[in-house]
């Protein structure tokens, strides 16, 4: 009966049908950037919301916890990093300007 409550899981926001999946998650350690793979997750249908369980939150906070050292990445790669400050839009693009 339990087993099949957790199959008929809902998510908690929307409300929606989730399914099993394997996910990915970004995650900030001070100013480093790092990708944890391979975490199973329910996913929402709706809103893509992921939901974890116990152990495998449990299991985040340890790797957590190792401040993720380089040296036991899987795999490194390199990230291009994008400021907004140097993109500009002409003036035709904003619909408040009245046409001249
Ligand atoms: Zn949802």
């Amino acid at each position: 009966m339990e087993e099949e409550q957790k199959d008929n899981y809902l998510c908690k926001y929307c409300n929606s049908e989730t399914y099993e999946d394997v996910v990915k998650m970004c995650l900030w350690e001070e100013e480093k950037l790092v990708v944890v793979e391979d975490i199973p997750a329910r996913v929402c249908k709706n809103c893509m919301e992921q939901f974890y369980d116990e152990a495998t939150r449990l299991r985040i906070d340890k790797l957590k916890d190792t401040k993720f050292p380089v040296e036991e990445a899987k795999q490194v790669v390199k990230v291009p990093i994008f400021s907004l400050s140097s993109v500009k839009i002409s003036e035709k693009a904003s619909p408040e300007k009245p046409e001249a």
